[in-house]
């Protein structure tokens, strides 16, 4: 359940409205967002309770039943789907964007290079990890703060915003210092400290789903982002471990309707993670299009063969132009007509 509460609630009123959920049973966290402040029922609420009651506390505006264990995530709770500008552009609402870049900063000239190569193709988010989560010590782990620098002004260059991967709470200051969006990578979705902290702040999270996670374990994470009040939060389906071994990942590409029938947040799709393989990556990229991705995320490399990391799976700059060749042409085809998320269709 959520309880949605007056913008101006007196701290008196406040108290008041917990102890009387106290004495009915209910287990009450509070989550302050930018504006308003609601409440969430972590416990199952009795169905034959009457929760009219609530509404009729002073400081209450509404209040709604949500029995999944994901509260603040949930379409049960906000119909609407999600979407907010990062500096003047709109995540969510219909707009598809792509996010596109080397897996690492591997260095100042290199990451110009696909800054020019990237913002050519009208594309706004690049993307770089300077922090890398590698399954090896002795591969290459990032530039660290420099990397952080480099990708900055390479993005400050060509009009860019700039994603790139988390791995510790220790490096949030500077990555909100040179960052538009937070990457939660795949391996620290279950990091829950982290996701913790992350809360606390205003800047966007793109969370990876965990290479072994269920739909319901990766909204959990994301919840644990927005109950700290953020309710800044991209999902991103990455590729999952199954039993078959002929791709890096699976790329759940049923994530994406899921998603969107479950929860209102925004849903990106990676086929790039999710193959490992650069030649899978644009049929699949039209693919998590066409399901309704809400934006992709691609790794592109100006020279596979010398990239530092994830070469493998890497486009070709001539294959990244197709591939935006291939999206502007399916979305063209696709305006208007896709099925939008829980809309009724009579058959
Ligand atoms: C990455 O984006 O380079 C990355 C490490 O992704 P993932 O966490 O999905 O493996
Ligand atoms: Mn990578």
């Amino acid at each position: 359940m959520i309880i949605v509460l007056h913008k101006n609630i007196q701290t008196g009123e406040l108290s008041e409205i917990l102890n009387q959920l106290e004495e009915w049973g209910l287990e009450a966290y509070i989550a302050q967002f930018e504006h308003r402040s609601i409440i969430s029922i972590a416990n199952k609420v009795n169905p034959d309770f009457d929760i009219r009651k609530i509404s009729l506390l002073k400081g209450v505006v509404d209040v709604y039943r949500v029995d999944e264990p994901y509260k603040l995530a949930s379409r049960a709770w906000k119909k609407s789907s999600t979407s907010f500008e990062i500096k003047g552009v709109l995540i969510g609402a219909d707009e598809l964007n792509i996010i596109a870049g080397p897996c690492s900063i591997e260095s100042e000239e290199h990451i110009f290079e696909m800054a020019s190569i990237i913002a050519k193709e009208g594309v706004k988010f690049i993307r770089g990890g300077a922090f890398k989560p590698r399954t090896s010590p002795y591969s290459f782990q990032g530039l660290g703060i420099d990397g952080l620098k480099m990708i900055r002004k390479a993005a400050d260059m060509y009009d860019l915003r700039v994603v790139t991967e988390i791995i510790d709470a220790s490096q949030i200051d500077d990555i909100c210092e040179y960052a538009d969006i937070i990457q939660v990578g795949t391996r620290n979705m279950q990091n829950f400290y982290l996701l913790k902290q992350l809360g606390k702040f205003n800047k966007p999270v793109l969370l990876k789903r965990g290479m072994s996670a269920q739909i319901t374990e990766w909204l959990m994470a994301a919840e644990y982002i927005l109950s700290g009040g953020n309710e800044k939060v991209i999902l991103c389906e990455r590729g999952i471990r199954t039993f078959d071994n002929s791709g890096r990942n699976t790329l759940d590409i049923s994530a994406i309707p899921i998603i969107h029938e479950l929860s209102h947040l925004p849903i990106f799709a990676d086929p790039s993670h999710g193959t490992g393989n650069r030649n899978r990556v644009i049929p699949m990229s039209l693919a998590a299009v066409a399901a309704g991705a809400d934006g992709l995320m691609v790794e592109v490399h100006s020279c596979p063969e010398k990239a530092l990391s994830d070469g493998p799976q890497a486009l070709y700059p001539q294959q990244f132009t197709l591939l935006m060749t291939q999206i502007r042409a399916l979305t063209q085809s696709l305006k208007g007509k896709q099925i939008r998320e829980n809309e009724n269709v009579p058959f």
